[in-house]
């Protein structure tokens, strides 16, 4: 029977609710702030989050910086917000990962062509997944971690939850399964977006995936002369 993630995230915010104590400190990966922007809205009322910013995927360090400062950006002005009283939740907090895209290159080596979705996508998952669980280990300051990845339509919720509850068993860290599309939440990420008018690139991260949306972009408009 297939899993409900979304209901499963859930279930886990009511029960920690329910119990009034302190809230957890939840570890979450982000890989953008377009896609981070929903998945913090959702959880920060309940849980206080620390972004873990770890994307060496993105091949290109210019198109990486770009990033990092939406990342920022998007969480100062939340904080802002939840300082004033205008936005409900507890404040956040964002580091910063590594960036070495060749761990990147290493782990897609051999498996360059495949397309998104496909075993590079999942070893790349797992990069980032992985890095986020290890890093948890080391600080032993988190309850949680969990993952912005599965916002996006375009991203296997399936693999992305299956990866984090192996490195989860692995580790001896808590993986807070989740499918962040549910009840709209990529439309939703896409209102937020707008509303804080963030850079939101059209392809994934990896050159690979740049290269793949050219190449889709040139046929639509090949298509329609
Ligand atoms: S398309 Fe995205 S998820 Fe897939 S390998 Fe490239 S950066 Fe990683």
């Amino acid at each position: 029977m297939n899993r409900n993630y979304q209901q499963e995230m859930d279930a886990y915010i009511q029960e920690v609710t329910e119990t009034g104590s302190k809230p957890p400190r939840l570890l979450l990966h982000s890989c953008c702030a377009p896609c981070s922007s929903y998945c913090i809205e959702y959880l920060c009322e309940f849980l206080e989050i620390t972004v873990f910013y770890y994307n060496p995927n993105i091949s290109e360090s210019e198109e990486y910086k770009k990033r990092v400062v939406e990342q920022k950006r998007l969480i100062e002005c939340y904080n802002s917000e939840i300082v004033s009283g205008s936005r409900k939740g507890f404040k956040i907090s964002v580091v910063e990962g590594d960036y070495d895209p060749q761990d990147f290159f290493d782990i897609a080596k051999g498996y360059e062509n495949c397309p998104e979705r496909g075993e590079r996508c999942h070893r790349c998952y797992e990069l980032r997944l992985r890095r986020t669980a290890e890093y948890m280990r080391e600080t032993g300051g988190f309850d949680c971690f969990a993952t912005t990845l599965t916002l996006s339509p375009l991203k296997d919720s399936d693999k992305i939850n299956e990866i984090g509850e192996r490195l989860s068993a692995e580790y001896g860290v808590m993986f807070l399964v989740s499918d962040f599309k549910k009840k709209n939440g990529y439309l939703r990420s896409i209102e937020l977006s707008k509303e804080y008018d963030l850079y939101r690139q059209d392809y994934c991260g990896c050159v690979y995936s740049k290269a793949q949306r050219q190449r889709e972009k040139a046929e639509k408009e090949r298509k329609q002369e």
